[in-house]
């Protein structure tokens, strides 16, 4: 059957603006590193997918490694896009990143000129796109000259095989010197991709705050902290749970202490009539820095949940001060 998205998908959606830039993004975005490699159903990736831009999902995140096995979810984003969203290319904001290893030999990994550039190439061809619309450094490189990774960046975007230009996982004096850069090379650093949620606080010390400065935007990452911050996990774990694959979240990390932590939070989640999924993205939201929460899901019900956040992003002192009286007993997550 051909596909036909829905009619009404940019009627909920809230859209914000993205730094300083002319871009805007949806206040939820879609990210692939789980769930939509060549060992997922690509049944249920397709589903995900449509579901998605249904619901006024514009953006779709990527990474050259994502899978397993790493480049498989560029390429099953491809096909479904080959099948029933490339006459949509124009509405929609797809991303990808260079940085962690990809491929042997000292050509791919970390931030050099030659690996940035032939990694681009490669994921372009993996969708079968000619462009994607942010091309990001995933990490920062110590060894590489910034002024080599920043150009490698800015090359992408004046080749036409980039639209923006994005950093991720960078600490805050980093991100002030590669935007100089970029601004001097006459390609403005458009966003940076922190982890960031209730359970991950980093971001607070500094990094918002440099990126407001910088008009910079901020997609935050893992804002459900691999789906701890839902109820997934309160009453075991199920066995098709990230937790259960004891691999990027470990069954350890899942201690009595984090999971009463994550019962007070579901209280209050309860009391605003929310599901504490949809809190913890209303939380990230409240603050007008954060242009866009990249979720991960494994089902269209858990994204349909997610999306429910929009329904309520207000917070009343009250609330944020139980929210912050339960995360004080926490210890922070690496
Ligand atoms: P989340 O914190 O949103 O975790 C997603 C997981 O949480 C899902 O796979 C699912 O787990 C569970 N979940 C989601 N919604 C619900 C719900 N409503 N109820 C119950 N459980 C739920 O994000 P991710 O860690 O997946 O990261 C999101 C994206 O961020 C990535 O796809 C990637 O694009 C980006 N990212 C970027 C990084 C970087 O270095 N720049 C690093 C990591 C991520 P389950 O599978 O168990 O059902």
């Amino acid at each position: 059957m051909n596909y036909l998205p829905a009619s009404h998908r940019y009627d909920k959606m809230q859209y914000r603006r993205c730094g300083r830039s002319g871009l805007m993004l949806p206040a939820v975005s879609l990210g692939l590193w789980h769930n939509f490699g060549h060992v997922d159903s690509p049944g249920n990736i397709r589903n995900l997918l449509l579901a998605a831009f249904d619901a006024g999902i514009t953006h779709f995140d990527l990474a050259n490694n994502y899978g397993p096995p790493p480049g498989s979810a560029e390429e099953n984003f491809g096909k479904v896009l080959r099948r029933d969203l490339l006459p949509y290319r124009d509405e929609l904001i797809i991303s990808t990143k260079a940085g962690n290893e990809m491929w042997p030999g000292p050509y791919g990994n970390s931030g050099s000129r030659k690996y940035l550039l032939s990694s681009l190439d490669q994921s372009l061809r993996r969708m079968g796109i000619e462009y994607v619309d942010i091309f990001y450094h995933h990490r920062p490189d110590p060894e590489t000259p910034l002024e080599e990774t920043m150009t490698a960046l800015d090359q992408a975007v004046r080749s036409g095989k980039a639209l923006y230009a994005g950093i991720s996982n960078y600490p805050p004096k980093l991100v002030r010197k590669a935007s100089a850069i970029l601004h001097f090379l006459g390609t403005p650093c458009l966003i940076h991709q922190p982890r960031y949620s209730m359970l991950v606080r980093e971001p607070e010390k500094g990094l918002l705050s440099t990126l407001e400065e910088g008009g910079i935007g901020c997609i935050a990452f893992s804002p459900l902290a691999q789906g701890l911050l839902t109820d997934r996990y309160l009453k075991g774990i199920p066995g098709d749970s990230r937790a259960a694959r004891n691999h990027f979240l470990k069954k350890n990390s899942i201690t009595p202490e984090l999971l009463e932590t994550v019962s007070g939070l579901n209280r209050v989640a309860s009391g605003r009539g929310q599901s504490l999924a949809r809190m913890a993205i209303a939380w990230l939201l409240r603050d007008p820095r954060v242009t866009s929460v990249l979720i991960g899901a494994s089902s269209a019900g858990q994204l349909m949940d997610n999306i429910g956040a929009l329904d309520n992003l207000e917070f009343s002192k009250k609330e944020l001060l139980a929210i912050e009286k339960i995360l004080s007993r926490e210890s922070p997550m690496p």
